[in-house]
């Protein structure tokens, strides 16, 4: 199947007065339409920047990155970008933050501010589309902000570490409901995390990266026998433990070789 996006051979280093920061080396892989990917590594390994790479907000020292076989700078695809932090604006509405990257795009009519309010009503923030922000939970702000990027009808979404702000429990829970939102848009998603729990109980692959500079030193399918896929039945089912292990080993194994 032709792939949405694909990276080839990309390698980064920051620079600054302290000298050279290498980040990446040498990465390269491709995502299916539709694919569910995630990306776990040591911490300070460049997980980050290689998403800033594909968002196009960093360029590559060496490599190419293409989308729907086109340079990443001459394509056209929308990419959703969603944080860690939510981004919500505290004074405006949760409709107002919804319609917020519209409004920046001049894209605001009646068929986009319908689609907000029935994404509103779908994804059950409809009766708090007057509320502020701050009259939501943590879990809610991120649907809201999910909604904000989904209105946009981005082709691929790249979410950087979504849920770890959020105490445990309530990451749980809004990690396995964006993740069954995204799948039922059929979105092609690139997820980034530190959670070995999040990326197997989500993910259809998963990329294991080295300490700094990253390359990709595992790649995992992640496959489960259930009748019914979501992240909760994952985390019940017997491949979880093993998925979970495979991928902490190689992780740790990195660790012994710093
Ligand atoms: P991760 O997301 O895996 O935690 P990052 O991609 O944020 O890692 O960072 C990778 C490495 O690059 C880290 O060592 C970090 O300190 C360094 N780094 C990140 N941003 C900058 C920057 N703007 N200037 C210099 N070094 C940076």
């Amino acid at each position: 199947m032709e792939s949405i996006l694909e990276l080839k051979n990309i390698s980064y280093a920051y620079h600054n007065l302290e000298g050279e920061t290498k980040a990446l080396s040498d990465i390269s892989f491709s995502i299916a339409p539709g694919e569910f990917a995630a990306i776990v590594g040591p911490s300070g390994c460049g997980k980050s920047t290689l998403l800033s790479i594909i968002a196009g907000l960093l360029r590559p020292e060496q490599g190419e990155i293409t989308i729907r076989g086109m340079p990443l700078s001459d394509s056209r695809t929308n990419i959703g970008y969603m944080l860690q932090h939510d981004h919500l604006f505290e004074w405006r509405t949760i409709y107002r933050n919804v319609l917020l990257g519209l409004e920046i795009r001049h894209e605001l009519s009646a068929a986009t501010k319908a689609k907000a309010d029935e994404l509103l009503e779908l994804y059950g923030l409809k009766r708090f589309s007057n509320a502020k922000p701050s009259e939501l939970s943590g879990g809610m702000r991120q649907r809201a902000s999910l909604i904000r990027t989904l209105i946009q009808d981005p082709e691929l979404l790249l979410l950087d570490e979504p849920f770890s702000a959020l105490d445990y429990q309530t990451r749980l829970n809004v990690g396995d409901d964006i993740g069954q939102i995204i799948r039922q848009t059929g979105k092609t998603a690139l997820l980034v995390t530190h959670d070995l729990s999040e990326a197997v109980s989500l993910a259809d692959r998963v990329f294991i990266l080295t300490q700094r500079p990253a390359t990709i030193a595992q790649t995992v399918p992640i496959i489960f026998d259930l009748e019914e896929d979501t992240p909760m039945k994952r985390r019940n089912a017997p491949e979880f433990k093993t998925y979970f292990n495979l991928i902490w080993k190689e992780l740790n194994q990195d660790e012994t070789h710093i």
